[in-house]
């Protein structure tokens, strides 16, 4: 019985299993332990399989959106061009992300905005892409959750690869809730946070690096970020760490979420996710 009865029937927070609840009420333990890594481990395969990736799935404590930045600001190629696609207030958010670190970064931030309620624009991706030859990174929301819209990331994907550009994909609402498997379609680094259809409460983000992302991690230079400079996240990856203290509950209780997830199997609780979206 979960500890109060609101019922959040919001894209997230979404209710969190009891079974999830008790995981975090277990007393804390050391994170630079064997015990801490073997839960991590455990953490990230368990994410790999819902992220539908072999590489690396990194958990940084924050929102979706400390994720998505890092993802931003990691990825891009200082000195280049950027493009942020936007059909409502998520995408704007990656716009006004990349509008942030342009100074810093020497970016020039190429904005397609389109209609709220459509799906991302293939041909002007297409067209931006070829008019912009040194675009290092593409930012796309998956599904806007703003609008309930989806757009085509399998296809913006294929275009991002011909034109050697690497592409961020916000999959904040879509991850686990409906097919985006990262490795199959292509996707370089795919993002997603804790409280929507992971069913934690609010407090981590994932992102998923492919190998083109992970490429461009190593050949970076200076980063204008500290705690979001993903090079530090993916070196502790490596050795089932982090950089920084984690929230040791909330990893916990993730893998408890995961495992429930990975044992329904990824495609019945997507089915089930589409389900209760229609009674509602
Ligand atoms: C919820 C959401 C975000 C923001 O995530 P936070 O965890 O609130 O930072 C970003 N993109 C989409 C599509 C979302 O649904």
């Amino acid at each position: 019985m979960p500890a109060d009865r609101n019922i959040l029937l919001t894209p997230g927070p979404t209710a969190v299993p009891p079974a999830v609840l008790q995981e975090m009420a277990l007393p804390i333990i050391h994170h630079r332990t064997k015990a801490f890594q073997a839960i991590f481990a455990d953490l990230t395969r368990g994410l790999q399989t819902i992220f539908q990736t072999a590489g690396p799935v990194l958990s940084i404590a924050g929102s979706g959106t400390t994720s998505f930045e890092a993802a931003q600001l990691s990825l891009a190629k200082p000195g280049s061009t950027v493009i942020s696609v936007a059909g409502g207030k998520f995408g704007e958010r990656w716009q006004d992300v990349f509008d942030t670190y342009a100074p810093y970064m020497q970016l020039k931030n190429v904005k397609i905005s389109h209609a709220w309620g459509a799906p991302a624009p293939l041909d002007e991706i297409e067209q931006a892409l070829k008019d912009h030859p040194d675009a290092s990174v593409i930012a796309v929301v998956h599904s806007e959750t703003s609008t309930a819209t989806a757009s085509d990331v399998q296809a913006v994907a294929k275009l991002a690869q011909q034109h050697d550009c690497l592409l961020i994909v916000d999959g904040i609402t879509s991850v686990g809730a409906f097919a985006c498997p990262m490795d199959e379609w292509g996707i370089d680094c795919l993002v997603t946070g804790s409280q929507k259809a992971l069913m934690l409460p609010p407090g981590l983000g994932y992102v998923g690096l492919g190998e083109r992302a992970i490429a461009r991690l190593k050949s970076v230079d200076k980063l204008p970020a500290y705690n979001l400079d993903l090079r530090k996240w993916l070196k502790s990856a490596e050795k089932n760490d982090v950089p920084f203290t984690p929230p040791v509950a909330l990893i916990r209780a993730q893998k408890v979420a995961c495992d429930m997830i990975n044992a329904l199997g990824l495609a019945a609780t997507q089915a089930r996710t589409h389900k209760l979206a229609d009674a509602s």
